[in-house]
């Protein structure tokens, strides 16, 4: 026959194990560990306490006592030492502090006992466990929790365990959720366990569509710019070691049928045996590297093509002049003179866009706003024209009482003047160029018109980019395509904004606004 405590303890120790096995939730665990902890040793009252993240120990569950007084139970859980090392662990002498705290706050408790919870060498909580009555906790007593107490530990630790894998669960789950990258998650036969949603959005499928299709039915490349795809690899073998990362980029076909420039990354998942668990894609747009790409080849080829033809003009003229057989007359050495001088200022006028396109980059282009007449400086600028083509007529209208705005003189006469070039430049037959301004009530418009052939509306959303030359102005004019680039650039630094104006038919007519000054 067993005695009667060793009965009781195999009966709680069965109970325990089955809360163990049963329960994962660490609230619940506890409470019916300190419900059993307290019946066995035939208590009234209990407490668990934790320990917290950054150290000390924290009431995590009570049995037996009343909420309003579990404040007067602090100083034995203070009492507790604040490490996790069991080797040093010595729990506070609990009934003689009982005796005190009766005394102070009626408790009604008289003894009582505590265990620390040791799991894997940690102390990772302690137990107490009270009476309402005298008498002292046998050794037997103590034995009995202590037995109870490291199986109490396991399920403690259990579930922990399991909070902490849910908390890790719901963190990965937020950072897939948040990544800008797409994620794909493929089982090791490659179908499609999980997506985020950033790959929805970038491949235009709904997460319910791919689960469970295999991946090659969704990473379908229109054309492939680096890299052998993914079956391609695995074909050869792919992946030979844990850390074997595969990287393909191409154009993602969309089931909508548009296309989009993507990188994609995938990562083995091993595990310890080498088998393939899971393959992680990681999808990045790269359209707008694709872009900054093609704009430098654009850049290189149209500044080589624009410095190489008035360089090329001023070495010819200067050649040509510089002959020792030919005397030329004075009407042709000032008329190469004449080209000379325009080829180099073309030149100049470049560099300088240039350099203000750089400087508008690194965010520098400063302005020095001061009182303007707009009528004012139009008129002046309209002026200085005049005397450069005989094609066109200029003509300026302004309302009598324009008011003066607050704007950097040089920067806007820089404005004007491209789009008075650009009126004459492309109406080469001639015409009117009308310069008008108008007034609204929070800012001042100006609008200049030519009577060329007009922008073609598929070249409207794009004049205003750096570099952008539509396909008639490239093959019959000169230019880098950055005047409007720098002309939208000024005026938004200024607050003000530039369109092209639908309404006009004769040709092209652009305007732009300046915000008047308060
Ligand atoms: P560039 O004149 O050096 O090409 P811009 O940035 O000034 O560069 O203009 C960009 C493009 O907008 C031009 O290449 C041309 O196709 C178009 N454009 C600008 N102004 C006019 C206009 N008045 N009439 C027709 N097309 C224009």
């Amino acid at each position: 026959m067993l005695p009667d405590f060793r009965v009781r303890q195999r009966d709680y120790l069965l109970e325990i194990a089955r809360v163990i096995t049963q329960d994962l939730d660490l609230d619940q665990v506890l409470a019916r560990i300190l419900q059993h902890a307290a019946d066995l040793l035939a208590g009234q009252a209990g407490l668990v306490a934790l320990r917290g993240n950054t150290g000390g120990w924290n009431l995590a569950a009570s049995y037996g006592i009343p909420d309003a007084l579990i404040q007067y139970l602090d100083p034995i859980l203070s009492a507790v030492p604040d490490h996790e090392d069991p080797a040093r662990f010595e729990l506070p002498e609990v009934s003689r502090m009982l005796a005190r705290l009766a005394r102070e706050a009626s408790l009604g408790l008289f003894t009582g006992v505590g265990l620390p919870l040791i799991a894997q060498n940690r102390v990772l909580g302690v137990i107490f466990v009270f009476r309402n009555y005298r008498g002292i906790f046998s050794p037997e007593d103590r034995l009995l929790l202590q037995s109870f107490a490291d199986q109490a530990a396991i399920a403690v630790q259990n579930a922990q365990l399991y909070e902490h894998t849910a908390q890790e669960k719901r963190r990965t789950d937020a950072i897939l959720d948040a990544v800008a990258d797409g994620i794909l998650i493929l089982a090791a036969d490659r179908t499609i366990e999980r997506c985020n949603p950033a790959f929805e959005r970038l491949s235009g499928r709904r997460a319910n569509d791919m689960i469970g299709r295999k991946h090659s039915e969704v990473i379908q490349f229109n054309e492939i710019e680096h890299g052998p795809t993914l079956e391609q690899s695995e074909a050869g073998g792919w992946p030979l070691t844990p850390t074997a990362t595969l990287y393909v980029e191409g154009d993602l076909e969309r089931p909508n049928g548009t296309k989009l420039a993507v990188g994609v990354t995938y990562a083995p998942l091993l595990t310890r045996e080498g088998q393939l668990l899971n393959v992680i894609a990681s999808v990045r747009d790269v359209s707008h590297f694709r872009q900054a790409e093609e704009m430098q080849s654009t850049f290189i080829s149209v500044i080589s093509h624009e410095l190489k033809t008035p360089v090329a003009l001023i070495k010819g003229y200067v050649g040509t002049l510089r002959r020792e057989d030919v005397r030329w007359d004075s009407k042709t050495v000032q008329d190469s003179l004449t080209i000379i001088e325009e080829e180099a200022d073309h030149l100049a006028e470049l560099i300088e866009n240039l350099l203000d396109a750089s400087r508008l980059e690194a965010g520098a282009l400063s302005l020095n706003a001061t009182d303007l007449s707009l009528p004012r400086l139009v008129e002046r600028i309209a002026e200085r024209f005049r005397t450069q083509t005989d094609k066109h007529t200029i003509t300026v209208e302004f309302p009598e009482d324009y008011p003066v705005i607050l704007a950097d003189e040089q920067r806007i006469g820089q404005v004007l003047l491209n789009l008075l070039s650009n009126g004459a430049k492309y109406s080469p037959k001639g015409g009117v160029i009308a310069i008008t301004g108008q007034v609204r009530p929070e800012h001042v418009v100006v609008c200049v018109s030519d009577q060329g052939p007009g922008i073609a509306a598929g070249d409207i959303p794009h004049i205003f980019d750096r570099f952008y030359r539509a396909g008639e102005a490239q093959r019959s004019t000169k230019g880098a395509g950055l005047g409007l680039y720098l002309t939208r650039a000024i005026l938004e630094a200024h607050g003000g904004s530039i369109w092209v104006d639908p309404q006009y038919k004769d040709g092209a007519c652009i305007c732009f606004s300046l915000p008047r000054s308060q």
